[in-house]
């Protein structure tokens, strides 16, 4: 780690990128200040996925304890087919991706690794300086008027300068607005269900009981929809993201609530596992519109960076948006902690020399995977599902690329692989 870091580094947003950046940052003994609009942090209630190149960066950053009381390991990775759920594709993650890529592919409550990074964050006798949040902070405008010193200006009027702004607020980002960066938003068509599903329902089910005897991380293939689904918190839940064409008023709102009812309904055709599996879930059906960012490797304008959905909001269709994040947290805090303030600009063009590429890389494929995934029965289906069968991957990007993630030079990070031997 290098010395003498007295700088300090704003970031607006506290999500999972966000607390991702300033754990990183407070490893490396930055000064940070999150800048949050929420009145208080927190994720929403949905699952999240991280493969090896995600739970890789979690772990260097020392929170393999927390990580281990939070997740549930998938033993496979399954693809089905709509019509009958037959078995397309079975790829073993378990031990098999540890052994491999050094790290583990996990499944968590998205407010539970929220919480784990914030108190990471916060916490007053772990390595580097105490994280500053301030909450019930929207930023409205940014001062650049001394170009070393970016700040963010706040609804009710607070400023936050540093030598580094970071903006990782997000796929409307406005810090990405109000620096000028070009508008890369895109519509993709499609919205996605989210639903939690208590896992004694699915329990009590023997249509449905076999979602528990066997944790795995599975796909639906059928045309013009997809669904995808995990169990989270050691069979609390079963999540379940759901994507179908969208409708206008998601579309024009972004997202909305909805019922069991409408989400069962969407699947009434599919094997009658399906749709038994969703009507089960209770209140908390929401339904989202999916936008993305068009790939574009502009990061950084002076001192001010972009980090996660800001920067390259994909498709969630390879379950990689936050993981791509906490790369870019991993990165971003390598740079900057092997400098001192003169270096700030050169430490921030190398960010995006090892980051842009790789996430829009990323972002591409996960777009390919909109049509991959929802062909129609047909030639071209079968061709794809005869290419699952062979292919460690989705799309042109392989799970061997994908997962091993952007290099990283930190000696702590690499050494992880032995933390995780048998
Ligand atoms: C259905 C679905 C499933 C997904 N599954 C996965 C998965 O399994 N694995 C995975 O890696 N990724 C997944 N993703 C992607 C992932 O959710 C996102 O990429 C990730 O949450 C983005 O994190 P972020 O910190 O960049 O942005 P966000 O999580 O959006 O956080 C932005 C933060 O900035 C704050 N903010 C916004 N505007 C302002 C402002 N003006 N001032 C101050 N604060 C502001 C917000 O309140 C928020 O807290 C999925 C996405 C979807 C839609």
């Amino acid at each position: 780690m290098a010395a003498s870091q007295s700088f300090e580094v704003t970031i607006v947003g506290g999500g999972l990128g966000g607390l991702c950046a300033a754990l990183s940052l407070r490893r490396r003994g930055l000064r940070v200040t999150v800048v949050e609009a929420a009145a208080e942090l927190g994720e929403i209630g949905a699952g999240i996925q991280t493969a090896p190149n995600a739970s890789r960066i979690l772990v260097g950053l020392g929170l393999r304890p927390e990580l281990e009381a939070i997740r549930t390991q998938p033993e496979d990775q399954v693809r089905r087919r709509w019509a009958d759920g037959g078995i397309i594709a079975q790829l073993p993650l378990g031990q098999r991706v540890i052994d491999t890529y050094g790290a583990p592919y996990w499944h968590y409550h998205r407010a539970d690794l929220h919480r784990v990074l914030l108190d990471a964050c916060l916490d007053a006798d772990g390595p580097g300086p105490v994280v500053r949040v301030a909450t019930g902070a929207t930023v409205v405008d940014l001062d650049r008027s001394d170009p070393l010193r970016p700040a963010a200006i706040t609804a009710d009027g607070r400023r936050f300068a540093g030598d580094v702004l970071v903006g990782a607020d997000g796929i409307r980002s406005a810090v990405r607005d109000l620096a000028g960066f070009d508008d890369t938003l895109v519509f993709s068509g499609e919205m996605a269900y989210r639903a939690l599903i208590p896992g004694e329902t699915i329990a009590a089910d023997p249509a449905t009981r076999f979602l528990l005897d066997r944790y795995h991380s599975t796909i639906w293939y059928g045309p013009d929809k997809h669904l995808v689904h995990y169990v989270i918190r050691g069979g609390q839940y079963l999540n379940v993201v759901a994507i179908v064409p969208c409708t206008e008023t998601i579309a024009r709102d972004w997202s909305g609530p909805a019922s069991a009812e409408d989400l069962a309904a969407e699947y009434a055709d599919w094997d009658d596992r399906v749709p038994a599996m969703l009507a089960k879930a209770k209140d908390d059906v929401s339904v989202w519109a999916m936008y993305r960012r068009r790939r574009d490797p502009v990061w950084v304008d002076g001192r001010v960076a972009l980090l996660g959905d800001a920067c390259h909001a994909m498709l969630p269709y390879q379950a990689q948006g936050a993981s791509q994040s906490m790369e870019d947290a991993a990165v971003l805090a390598e740079e900057l902690g092997r400098v001192t303030r003169s270096g700030v600009d050169d430490a921030l063009v190398r960010y995006v020399d090892r980051r842009a590429k790789h996430a829009g890389m990323v972002q591409d494929a996960s777009l390919q995977n909109m049509d991959f995934y929802h062909l129609p029965d047909g030639p071209e289906q079968r061709a794809r599902d005869e290419k699952l069968r062979r292919f460690d991957g989705e799309s042109d990007l392989s799970y061997d690329w994908l997962w091993s993630g952007s290099p990283l030079t930190d000696p702590d990070t690499e050494s992880i692989h032995y933390q995780f031997a048998r």
